[in-house]
């Protein structure tokens, strides 16, 4: 991290993968569960209502960390403790 920049911590945030051929005017890569089961569901986070079990979060300036197929531990217990 470097000094000009903050990390602040418990941010609402949508973000996903899954944006249809098109539909956007910058590349994105396919979320790698969506691949394997040839679906769109999977979110990395919905506000408000899910975090996907291998998102392990951002990194500047618009990549997304995941896990998959091996779950974050962090994310499970979050979601376990409600
Ligand atoms: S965290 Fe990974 S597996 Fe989960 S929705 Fe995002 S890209 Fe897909």
């Amino acid at each position: 991290m470097n000094e000009l920049i903050c990390k602040l911590t418990g941010a609402n945030m949508d973000i996903d993968l899954a944006s249809p051929p098109g539909s956007i005017a910058w590349q994105q890569q396919k979320c790698p569960w969506n691949e394997a089961e040839k679906s769109g569901e999977h979110r990395c986070a919905v506000k408000n209502v899910s975090l996907c079990p291998y998102f392990c979060g951002v990194e500047y300036p618009d990549s997304l960390l995941c896990s998959y197929p091996y779950p974050n531990p962090l994310v499970s217990k979050a979601t376990e403790a409600g």
